[in-house]
Formats: structure tokens, C-alpha cells, sequence
């Protein structure tokens, strides 16, 4: 089993499905490989650190999070080798990187951020991005000459026959409960929880710096661990309510898109855990 997700920012990951990646871990220990995959170096969102540090501190703060998480991390790169920026457009560059990354990897699933339905619903740039970037390059991941002109071979007669995945979209607390079409399904990430917190954090310049100051989570910087789990699990609750589920443990949605291989119920019933349809 293989399970990729692909996600703007150094941190995004934590926030939507570390609980759900770690549970698979429990269930498949060595037969589960499974990779994170960000896709902007990370250096714009900080306010006194300059972005050369900034895109240092983040690139080694979410290598230590993949060690604690015991999953690959790489961070996306152009074809002739330079991160992408932030607040940037849909670009060949990103398409072409992509597919490569995902051809590489060849998941079976792929995880991803959501597109808005609602044109009402607010955006974080850079997530709609990735998923229009996903969304686009799907069809395209087993199709070996698409982005030749950027990863070019030696010999253009030989092919390698390419899994398309099942890919699903993740929670995207920017967009809101109102913002998408809604999740087809829960996972209790209670019996998974504090690799969220462990991992989560290890993003230090993020949830002590960062997050406090733009003023969009209604956060202050935590004091200790046991502050930062307070917080996590009252953030877990307020999802809980936004998407109609009542109190209960916390969860990790996720909707099942048509963008790559389709997905009956058995097949995720089967390879998930722990699963509730909504
Ligand atoms: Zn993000």
C-alpha cells in the first residue's frame, strides 16, 4: 500500500491527515510506505524571520515531523531543480513536477486539497492551486510523453505502465464546511492523536510564530504540549461542529473525487480504517 498526499505547505499535512497516515502505519507496518509531498518552499509565511530562514526553519522542522511520522517527505521541485514560491499561478512547471513526483511514487492513493463549489466560499491561494494542479495532471499520470520536453529519456520507444490512483480530497479549514461539496467520510484518529499533536508539533515557527500573528485560527502561541493538545482537540471539536457531526472523538474527512480511478465502498471499506459514511 502506497499513500501520497500532496499539500501546499509545510505543515498542511498535520492538520488533515496525519491521523488517518498513522493509522494505516499501525495497520500495515512495513507493508504501508507512504510520502508527503509539499509543494512551495515555504519562505513567505513568516513576519520577522527573513525568507531564506524561513524556507530553512520549514524545510527542516517538517523533516523532523517525517521522522516522528515515519513517512517520506520531498519537497516539490521545478524540473531544473528550484522549490516554487508562494501565492504563485497554475504553471507548467508545477504540472510537469507533479507528474513526475507521482509517476515516481506511484501511489495508490493520492490526498489532496478540495476545489470550492461554492464561488462564496474563501480560498487559501496556494491550496486551490495544488488541488486545480492535481486535478489536471490525474488523467495524465499514465500517459509516459506528456511532460518529455521537461523530464526528457533516452529512449522514447519503452514505457512503463503507470497505476492512476484513487484520489481523494482532504478538509480545508480556509474553505469551510459550506465551501465544497462535503466529505463522503470520517476516520476516528482518536487511537491516532498524539502523533497529530507530535507531529504538529515539530512545525514550531508555524503554530508559536506564524499562526498566532496572522490572526485567521484564533490562536496564541502555546505554552507547552499539553497547551498545544487543548488547542488541537478544541480545533478538532469546532471542525466536528462546522460539518454537522456533533461532538464526539476527533476526525479526519475526506471526499472521494473522480479524478483519478474510481473507488467503489468496498474498496475503501477494505484498505481504510475505520470508516463512516456520511
Ligand atoms: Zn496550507
Amino acid at each position: 500500500m502506497r499513500i501520497l498526499c500532496i499539500h501546499a505547505h509545510f505543515d498542511d499535512f498535520e492538520f488533515v491527515a496525519a491521523g488517518t497516515f498513522e493509522l494505516f502505519r499501525q495497520r500495515l507496518q512495513s507493508g504501508l510506505e507512504a510520502k508527503i509531498i509539499v509543494c512551495t518552499d515555504g519562505r513567505s509565511g513568516h513576519q520577522f524571520r527573513t525568507r531564506e530562514e524561513t524556507a530553512r526553519i520549514r524545510l527542516a522542522e517538517q523533516s523532523t515531523a517525517a521522522r516522528v511520522g515515519g513517512y517520506q517527505f520531498e519537497r516539490l521541485a521545478r524540473p531544473d531543480g528550484r522549490p516554487f514560491g508562494e501565492a504563485r499561478l497554475l504553471t507548467n512547471d508545477l504540472l510537469a513536477a507533479l507528474w513526475k513526483a507521482i509517476r515516481d511514487f506511484e501511489p495508490d492513493y493520492i490526498f489532496c486539497p478540495p476545489l470550492p463549489e461554492d464561488s462564496r466560499a474563501g480560498v487559501h491561494p496556494d491550496h486551490i492551486t495544488v488541488a486545480e494542479a492535481v486535478r489536471r495532471v490525474a488523467y495524465m499520470i499514465n500517459v509516459p510523453h506528456a511532460f518529455l520536453d521537461e523530464y526528457p529519456v533516452a529512449d522514447e520507444s519503452v514505457s512503463r505502465w503507470i497505476k492512476t490512483p484513487v484520489i481523494l480530497n482532504t478538509y480545508d479549514s480556509y474553505m469551510g464546511a459550506n465551501g465544497s461539496r462535503g466529505p463522503d467520510f470520517w476516520v476516528d484518529v482518536e487511537p491516532s492523536f498524539n502523533q497529530i499533536i507530535q507531529q504538529s508539533w515539530c512545525h514550531q515557527s508555524q503554530i508559536s510564530e506564524w499562526l498566532p500573528w496572522i490572526g485567521r485560527h484564533n490562536m496564541s502561541p502555546p505554552a507547552d504540549l499539553a497547551a498545544w493538545e487543548k488547542a488541537l482537540r478544541e480545533r478538532a471539536m469546532r471542525q466536528r461542529l462546522d460539518l454537522g457531526l456533533g461532538e464526539g472523538p476527533p476526525v479526519e474527512v475526506f471526499a472521494l473525487t473522480q479524478w483519478g480511478e474510481l473507488a467503489s465502498r468496498e474498496q475503501i471499506e477494505k484498505d481504510f480504517p475505520a470508516v463512516h459514511w456520511l
